[in-house]
């Protein structure tokens, strides 16, 4: 069998390193270069790390990430409003994520500077990808939300914006890493759709996200020094250690993550394209599941496929285990949507217990 990936990116790579570890050839189409970073930082979830460990990664990124045993919830002020115990979370800088994924995977099988440009034909498939034409048994579309493989396949789909955004910092801060340790804390202005996230990663980096309703405060400028303004106008005065988050944070680097609304997805299998990831279930900010969710995705659909009996059984049954699974985090996320849009604080929390 001969897999072409669209993306690679972490479900792409994962996947990739999936079938790598099955002796399944592949190859990796990504279109950015090879050293083009970018993300900040996310929350390794019990269920992403489940999927590391399958694809025997586990103890890498462990030791890459930061074990997080606390969740504290409270006002902006800095009022307790409840604390919860957590296990199996961890922070991580999202390079510390792709580094291992990137690295376990052949240098050889990922093509850089090769978007996707077009499906040319079903029966047989056969793509073009960074300029030539390629005839793939299955085509894999790890191509992110704005994915441009489900525009072909599902064109009637569409992304439905979500007035939520994110802007998440990495703050190197050995300091204030220590103090926090262990603990995601979690931070809501009463009565507003504002909210701020802090979680300590490991080498003293502290990633922190401000959560808001896009509809209330306008465009986030650009320039790292009118980004820092626009910050601690909105959350410059909460409880500390934010303002002084706002203060040290290099903002040349921050990322505006424009998140899509929860919508019922398009279907994952179109004959021989698959869509994984973002790419087949974009979720909003507040799940934190979307990492988790493409990486239990890449594993799940090569175990399918290493186990046929055909490509298209293992793709139906592919489908069959993970859309009840990724339902229940499109529910559950359009219910933190709606519990942070309506300022409530029980929005605070990731979506761990689905
Ligand atoms: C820039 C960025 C920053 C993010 N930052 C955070 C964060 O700080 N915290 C957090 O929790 N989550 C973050 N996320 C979201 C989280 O990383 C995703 O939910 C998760 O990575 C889903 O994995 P994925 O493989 O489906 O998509 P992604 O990891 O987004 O990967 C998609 C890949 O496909 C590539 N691609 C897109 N179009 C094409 C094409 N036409 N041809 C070839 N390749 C293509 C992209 O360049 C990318 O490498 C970020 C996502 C992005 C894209």
């Amino acid at each position: 069998m001969d897999v072409a990936i669209v993306g690679a990116g972490i479900g792409g790579l994962a996947f990739a390193r999936a079938l790598e570890l099955r002796s399944i050839r592949c190859t990796v189409y990504e279109q950015r270069n090879r050293y083009a970073r970018s993300g900040l930082g996310l929350l390794l979830l019990p269920n992403g790390l489940a999927a590391l460990d399958a694809l025997g990664l586990g103890d890498e990124v462990r030791a890459l990430s930061n074990p997080l045993d606390l969740a504290v919830i409270r006002t902006s002020a800095g009022v307790p409003l409840g604390q919860y115990r957590l296990q199996g979370h961890r922070g991580i800088a999202r390079m510390d994520l792709m580094g291992p994924l990137q690295t376990a995977v052949p240098e050889t099988v990922v093509r850089f500077e090769a978007p996707f440009e077009g499906l040319l034909g079903e029966a047989p498939l056969r793509a073009r990808v960074g300029g030539v034409e390629v005839q793939p048994d299955l085509l894999v579309a790890a191509d992110g939300s704005r994915s441009s493989v489900r525009s072909v396949v599902a064109p009637e789909w569409r992304l439905e914006p979500c007035p939520v955004s994110e802007l998440v910092s990495v703050c190197v801060a050995p300091d204030l890493a220590a103090l926090y340790d262990r603990t995601f804390l979690k931070s809501m202005a009463t009565g507003e759709r504002l909210a701020v996230g802090l979680v300590p990663g490991a080498f003293g980096k502290i990633v922190w996200f401000v959560q808001f309703d896009a509809r209330e405060v306008g465009q986030v400028p650009t320039g790292s020094s009118a980004k820092r303004e626009f910050v601690r106008q909105l959350v410059g005065h909460w409880a500390d250690p934010i303002p002084e988050l706002v203060e040290r944070t290099d903002f040349t680097h921050t990322h505006l993550w424009v998140t899509p609304s929860p919508a019922r997805p398009p279907a994952m299998v179109h004959g021989r394209v698959v869509l994984i990831g973002d790419a087949a279930h974009p979720f909003p900010t507040l799940t934190s599941q979307g990492a988790n969710a493409a990486l239990e995705d890449a594993v799940a659909l090569a175990r399918h496929l290493s186990e046929g009996p055909s490509i298209d059984e293992a793709l139906a049954a592919f489908e069959a285990e993970r859309r009840p699974r990724l339902e229940e985090i499109r529910v559950g996320g359009q219910a933190l949507l709606d519990s942070f849009l309506s300022a409530d604080s029980s929005s605070l929390l990731p979506l761990v217990d689905v």
